[in-house]
Parts: structure tokens; C-alpha cells; sequence
């Protein structure tokens, strides 16, 4: 599959580059580093989100670069799309038009785009982004081994996660060997976190449930806006619960502003959260995953806890 992928990429000139609306460390850094796999075969390419790069992320290299935007108007020959298993999720408009190529890792991910390259056995995008640049003969500099190891940290929670294999750490090693730094790109990620992140992990915690392997918390919109956090302090939120002993599943909601409430699933691997995830018209991997539940919040808890609990691993 990369073959096709890298003779549709030679075949055209001017790309655009995107990911998921409320990007994570895969998304970003995968983007960032395709982006400068493709300058450096001599394409013009632009990465184009729907949000805002993330604090945490902003040092990465080539972030400066992002284009906010709603829409998708360049004139594009193809648009790629990382880490990301639908045009939906992009929240860009304008992509239907575009010859889409699509590089993902998601267990739930569809074969929506005009080339597919989903490979759910990498543990990050950003390893399908490094046998891109290996396929196409592209020297990985310092900055593009930086982007894809903070992709990869990030995506398997610092090298924890069920799926972490010595592929994982074999490209790892590539990568530091090509010049990423991994004590500075953990400083970047895991020491830099706000305040204001800080508050509403407080408040987050405040409301912890838990009923034998099953754990959850949440943030109302009162508390994000009394934490003064940004949509992205949320992230990681939801590994405090599951890092409680014999808690095998933990959820995470959080108020939206149009009073729906976004859920972060997390599974030690005794459950499959992206097949529970996907039940809400959501996604992801199996012990990772999210989706979009109606309000109140009550409602909301009752109907995830519904799916959970029949086949909720025993303790
Ligand atoms: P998070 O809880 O960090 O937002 O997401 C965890 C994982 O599930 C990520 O890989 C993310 O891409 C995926 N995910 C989260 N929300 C959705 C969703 O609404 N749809 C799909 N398809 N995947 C999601």
C-alpha cells in the first residue's frame, strides 16, 4: 500500500495536509512530518486544521506553519488525510472535491477516501508516515524524527499502551538515532502542562464514580469555564481513572457548548472501547476511543454505562 500511496504523491505537485478537528500528538505530528516528507521531494504541501494547534504542541517544528481554517480552498491537487477515519471529522469543508488519500491506524477506520492506507497493527500514524519517507528515500532530519517520536510517545501514552511492541521501540530508536531528543520531547509534552489544565483535572476528580472495574469522571461547562481550560486541557484527563488499581474501563465526559457531552473511553484491554465507542456513532481504538452522547449528563452516564456494564470485564 505505500507503493500506491507514494506513486499517487509523485504523481501530483500541490497537496493539503489535515487531520482530526481537536488534534492530538498523532495527529499533529504526523501531519507536520508528512507535510515535510513531501517539501522535501519537492511538493508544495500545506497542513490545514479545523482547531487551533494545541499549546503543548506548538513547539514541534514546521508548527508554525498551520493553517486554521474552515475550509479547504487552495488549489490542491490531492489532500491527505492523517489519522483520521472520515471527512466529518476534519470539520474542514471543502474536501469532498479534493482526490483524497487517507493514512491511518484506527481500528474503526473506513475506506472513505480514493486510496486507503490503513493499517490498524501500526501503533501511530507516524509509523506510516516513517515507512512513507523510508519508501520514497527521504533523509528523516532532526525535525521530522522529532515530530513522529512525539506522535508515537503520545499515541501509545508514553510507551505504555496495549499494542506497544518492539516495532514500537524499534522505531523509536530510528528516531532518536535520527535526531529526535526524547528527554526534551517528554519535557515539551508531559512538564508543560497549564494551570488552568491542572484546576480542571482538580474538579475532574472531584467527581470520580466508580463501580468495581468501572471508572468515571467528568467536567461540566460551570467548571471548564471557572478553570478557564480550553477544549484541549481535556486530553489525558480520562488516564487519572484508569490509573486507579483493578479499574479496567474509564470514562471521561465532558460538557460541550452545545450541552452534548464528548466521551473519552480508555481500557486497561479486557474490553474493546472502540467497538462501544462505535455504538454512538464514535471511534477509535480498542482501548482508546471516543464519541458524542446526548445530554444531561445524567442521561448521558446512564446510557454509556448501559453498554459497559453487560460485558464489563470482571475485576
Ligand atoms: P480521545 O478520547 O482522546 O478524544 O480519543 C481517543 C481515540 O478515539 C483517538 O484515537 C481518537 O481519534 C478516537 N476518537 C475520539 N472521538 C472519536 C469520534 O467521535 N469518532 C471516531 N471515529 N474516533 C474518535
Amino acid at each position: 500500500m505505500v507503493k500506491e500511496v507514494l506513486q499517487h504523491i509523485r504523481q501530483r505537485t500541490r497537496f493539503v495536509l489535515t487531520s482530526h478537528a481537536r488534534p492530538d500528538g498523532d495527529a499533529i505530528g504526523s501531519a507536520l512530518a508528512c507535510a515535510q516528507i513531501l517539501r522535501l521531494l519537492g511538493k508544495h504541501a500545506e497542513v490545514v486544521m479545523h482547531d487551533p494547534v494545541p499549546r503543548i504542541y506548538e513547539v514541534l517544528p514546521f508548527a508554525e506553519h498551520v493553517i486554521q481554517a474552515d475550509q479547504v480552498n487552495g488549489n490542491y491537487e490531492a489532500a491527505i488525510l492523517l489519522e483520521c477515519d472520515s471527512i466529518q471529522r476534519t470539520r474542514l469543508e471543502g474536501l469532498e472535491n479534493q482526490f483524497l488519500i487517507s493514512i491511518d491506524h484506527h481500528t474503526s477506520g473506513r475506506p472513505f477516501a480514493n486510496v486507503n492506507w490503513i493499517d490498524p497493527r501500526a501503533t501511530a500514524t507516524a509509523e506510516l508516515v516513517y515507512r512513507l519517507a523510508r519508501e520514497a528515500d527521504v533523509k528523516i532530519s532532526p525535525e521530522i524524527a522529532t515530530c513522529l517520536y512525539t506522535a508515537l510517545m503520545t499515541d501509545t501514552g508514553s510507551f505504555m499502551f496495549k499494542g506497544t511492541n518492539e516495532q514500537t521501540f524499534a522505531l523509536a530508536r530510528e528516531l532518536v538515532l535520527a535526531g529526535a531528543d526524547p528527554a526534551q520531547c517528554a519535557r515539551n509534552i508531559y512538564f508543560a502542562h497549564s494551570t488552568a489544565k491542572m484546576r480542571l483535572l482538580g474538579a475532574a476528580l472531584c467527581n470520580l464514580h466508580r463501580e468495581g472495574p468501572l471508572a468515571w469522571i467528568w467536567v461540566t461547562r460551570e467548571q471548564m469555564e471557572s478553570s478557564q481550560a480550553k477544549e484541549e486541557d481535556c486530553e489525558g484527563i480520562v488516564n487519572y481513572a484508569l490509573s486507579i488499581q483493578d479499574v479496567e474501563v474509564a470514562a471521561f465526559f465532558r460538557e460541550m457548548p452545545d450541552g452534548r457531552y464528548r466521551v473519552s473511553l480508555r481500557s486497561k484491554g479486557k474490553l474493546n472501547v472502540a467497538d462501544i465507542a462505535q455504538r454512538f456513532g464514535g471511534g477509535g481504538h480498542e482501548c482508546a476511543s471516543g464519541c458524542s452522547i446526548d445530554g444531561p449528563l445524567s442521561i448521558a452516564v446512564a446510557k454509556m454505562l448501559e453498554q459497559i456494564r453487560p460485558e464489563s470485564p470482571v475485576e
